[in-house]
């Protein structure tokens, strides 16, 4: 008997993420590539996680999630998106947005549906559609003079009678551009009168600048009734490695999500949730979010002023991408790994993030670590 496993995701290798932060711990690089933070969360979370084990909430909880998480994140949405999910039918507990959104495609993605994404896209959303045997539709951002953008005529020109849905991600990864009002409203055209639905991925929901608002898809009446908004406490808590987050849809879509869910993962670890819902009845931490990283990407943007490196817009994430055409004229991949190498700073090629590789001369740095972190990575980058 043969052991061989015909692939069913051809495409996927070693990501760079993974080999950018091998090349750069052995090199001893300021490892500005893979997004997480380098300091660490708040103890009094740490604590509540922590209360919830000795107090015994050890075993598992109902399928969808912690009763009191769930009222938390519903709360909390109405408060901040003015919409109203209903926490027992519509919010559903996961571990981390990379299991909503995989459960999000699977339980509604047949195969020889096809799916549209918006490049430079985040990297698990075409392994989902694959696994579901729907068919990825790739539209490209446009990348000009101020940075990115999506071309909405183009998303548009890209429906067809297959379209069963289109995922979106603001704030964006990697390239730090945030929907505005005219985003959410060319979406909301594009798909009204059609049965195609929305992944909406806004795990840097808060963590946008200059006192923008989060155009969550929550907040728009077209839109929240068709989509799969995937939202993660990693990102918003500093705690990447813990892995939960949530998924809000309608009551229809919800319970098709949940057929998928249960026996994906069943449930996410109990003492986590009921530490994330007692870590939640205090609004600031999540309301001071975007202040917090403005500052470091102020911080960022101004000692990166003073090289060759032209900086794109940073509007929300932890991401800022740069342009090196002045300083090298290798490929995003190559002057990622010279960076690392010569100068001591590894960086992500925005060119990983394309199906097929597309180079525009620009890299990704994260800016979510220590002030220290920072101006030591600014003092090599100084060299350029
Ligand atoms: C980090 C990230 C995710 C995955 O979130 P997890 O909760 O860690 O699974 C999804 N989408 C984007 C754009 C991300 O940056």
């Amino acid at each position: 008997m043969s052991t061989n496993i015909v692939t069913k995701l051809p495409n996927v290798g070693t990501t760079i993420f993974t080999v950018m932060s091998a090349l750069a711990s052995e090199k001893g690089a300021v490892n500005l590539g893979q997004g997480f933070p380098d300091f660490n969360c708040d103890r009094a979370l740490v604590q509540a996680v922590t209360n919830a084990m000795q107090d015994g909430l050890n075993q598992y909880p109902p399928m969808a999630g912690v009763p009191l998480l769930r009222e938390a994140i519903a709360a909390k949405l109405e408060h901040l998106y003015g919409h109203r999910y209903d926490a027992a039918s519509e919010i559903t507990v996961t571990a981390g947005a990379t299991q909503g959104i995989l459960t999000s495609v699977l339980c509604a993605v047949h195969a020889g549906d096809e799916v549209i994404v918006i490049e430079p896209v985040y990297d698990c959303y075409v392994p989902a559609i694959e696994l579901a045997g729907g068919i990825p539709v790739f539209v490209q951002m446009t990348v000009g003079e101020r940075g990115y953008g999506i071309d909405w005529g183009k998303v548009a020109a890209a429906v067809t009678p297959k379209t069963r849905m289109i995922m979106v991600n603001t704030p964006h990864n990697p390239t730090g551009t945030v929907f505005d009002a005219s985003d959410v409203a060319a979406l909301a055209d594009i798909v009204r009168g059609t049965d195609i639905l929305v992944l909406s991925d806004e795990v840097y929901e808060h963590m946008v600048y200059d006192g923008a608002q989060h155009q969550s898809l929550a907040r728009h009446p077209e839109l929240v009734k068709r989509s799969f908004i995937n939202s993660s406490f990693g990102k918003t808590y500093h705690v990447t490695g813990w892995k939960v987050g949530f998924v809000a849809a309608p009551a229809a879509m919800t319970a098709e999500f949940r057929k998928v869910h249960q026996f994906n993962v069943f449930t996410v670890n109990t003492p986590v949730q009921y530490g994330l819902a007692a870590y939640m009845k205090d609004p600031a931490p999540y309301l001071d979010l975007s202040a917090f990283y403005q500052q470091k990407r102020d911080l960022f943007r101004q000692g990166l002023a003073g090289t060759r490196f032209e900086l794109l817009p940073s509007e929300g994430t932890y991401f800022q991408c740069v342009r090196y055409d002045r300083i090298s004229s290798l490929s995003e991949a190559d002057f990622c790994k010279w960076l690392t190498t010569e100068i001591g700073v590894a960086a992500i090629p925005v060119s990983a993030f394309y199906n097929t590789p597309k180079e525009s001369g620009i890299v990704r740095f994260c800016f979510a670590k220590k002030d220290e972190t920072l101006r030591l990575a600014l003092d090599r980058l100084a060299a350029l």
